[in-house]
């Protein structure tokens, strides 16, 4: 008995530990934070917008000064007078997306912003950091937030009706996910119900979220947009939308994102949200996914599952796209830095990702398998299950990945991150996933 009590306390004392440590700086609400981030490639700027109490606190409450990856930029909340990190949050922008566009060169643009921390007991410092491809700071703003500040605005209902998709555990103990629709007018609401709930099955199907599923949240929010579709530049239909996303950023005709961020968090008012993801109604390819920003997605295409998949993949998960092109002149990952994605590799820092699952003797750059050669994309189907798992789990540094041919490297020869054909994500994508799931839901450091 005396030792099962033991065995007990060893559990909860940690557990209490992190409670205690939360609950000194921060009360159970969210503080939202708007931002506009702005500037062309050569000068970046932050400037604060607005700041909201919201709804519960849904994030960590553990682990709470170190994010989990570097991402592109980073949230940090500080004690004013000891500098001590209260809390940090990784990121990254369409800000930043955008910065690797030709048009930043000669054009200088504005984009919103909305970063979640805990609402602090105390007067607290923020500080909020972009970083650049090698890794350097491009910008930064330190601000005060004074819990007492009475122009902080509450979040109060929006009154949009909501549901449950998932529901596993309480707000601090899973990873809460929220669907808003997109393109759904009124009479499309059964179908936004529909769709999230394909949506949280086409997640919830693919490893290693199935094996984790009880550690998720999902709630949809149905946000009426005045017409049904989203908008599609390229063809000239603009359509009125509860987000206004589009097809075209960027003039790239695939890329369907949204830039009403503000309006985005809006709808989802008081919800608790970590991840959120915009379901748009449309049958046309396309999506996006921004490492703990945003991912969206169409609602009717074919390939919705693996897209959804690969896009939450990049969002939650921070992971990189493991494909090239040809000569792509863009340099998102210079020679000189290791990058943040832990599926990509520029051997800077080669120690810090796979190399502990490379068998000895492998490689480098490793050669490609004479599968490769026959266009995979194109025969994926007819390729035996053997040879599937041989592109997809026999680890090495294939190089080639992150848009470059050259200097970026990737773990295996195909990945969910890398072709929509592969249904598996590679063991590396996979570990990670399962290590950031950990990092947001286990307390036992
Ligand atoms: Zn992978």
């Amino acid at each position: 008995m005396m030792k099962r009590l033991l065995i007990l306390l060893v559990l909860l004392v940690p557990a209490l530990a992190h409670a205690q440590e939360f609950g000194r700086h921060f009360t159970d609400s969210t503080l939202r934070l708007d931002y506009v981030f702005c500037g062309d490639v050569q000068h970046q700027a932050i400037y604060f917008h607005q700041a909201y109490r919201g709804g519960e606190w849904a994030g960590r409450r553990h682990n709470l000064a170190a994010p989990a990856l570097r991402g592109n930029g980073q949230v940090q909340v500080l004690d004013p007078d000891s500098g001590q990190v209260l809390y940090a949050n990784s990121f990254s922008t369409l800000f930043q997306e955008w910065q690797a566009t030709e048009e930043a060169a000669h054009m200088q643009k504005a984009f919103e912003n909305c970063l979640q921390v805990p609402f602090p007991k105390h007067p607290v410092d923020i500080e909020v950091t972009l970083l650049d491809t090698h890794a350097k700071v491009s910008s930064c703003i330190r601000h005060r937030i004074d819990p007492s500040d009475i122009l902080i605005r509450p979040l109060s209902d929006n009154g949009l009706e909501t549901l449950w998709v998932r529901k596993s555990g309480a707000l601090e103990e899973a990873i809460d996910i929220v669907i808003v629709s997109e393109g759904y007018a009124p009479a499309d609401k059964e179908k936004f119900f529909k769709d999230a709930r394909r949506a949280d099955e086409a997640l919830f199907s693919h490893e290693p979220f199935t094996s984790y599923q009880d550690r998720f949240n999902v709630r949809a929010v149905f946000a009426p947009s005045t017409d049904s579709g989203v908008s599609i530049p390229g063809s000239g239909e603009w359509r009125r939308t509860a987000v206004s996303s589009h097809f075209d950023t960027f003039y790239s005709d695939r890329y369907l994102t949204t830039s009403a961020l503000w309006t985005l968090y809006d709808l989802i008012g008081t919800v608790p949200s970590e991840q959120v993801i915009v379901l748009a109604n449309t049958a046309k390819y396309g999506g996006g996914g921004i490492y703990n920003s945003v991912t969206i997605m169409n609602s009717d295409h074919p390939t919705f599952v693996p897209v959804l998949v690969h896009e939450f993949g990049h969002a939650f998960g921070g992971l990189g796209d493991e494909y090239a092109y040809g000569d792509n002149p863009e340099t998102m990952y210079p020679a000189d830095t290791e990058p943040w994605e832990p599926n990509l590799t520029t051997l800077v820092d080669f120690g810090s990702k796979w190399a502990d699952l490379v068998p000895e003797g492998t490689p480098r750059p490793t050669p490609l398998d004479k599968l490769e050669e026959k266009d995979v994309r194109r025969i994926w189907n007819t390729l035996s299950a053997d040879e599937k798992a041989t592109l997809n789990r026999k680890i090495g540094v294939y190089e080639g990945g992150g848009y470059q041919m050259k200097g970026v490297y990737r773990p295996v020869q195909e990945c969910r991150m890398r072709i929509n054909e592969c249904e598996e994500f590679c063991p590396v994508c996979y570990r990670s996933i399962v290590q950031m799931i950990d990092y947001y839901t286990s307390t036992s450091e």
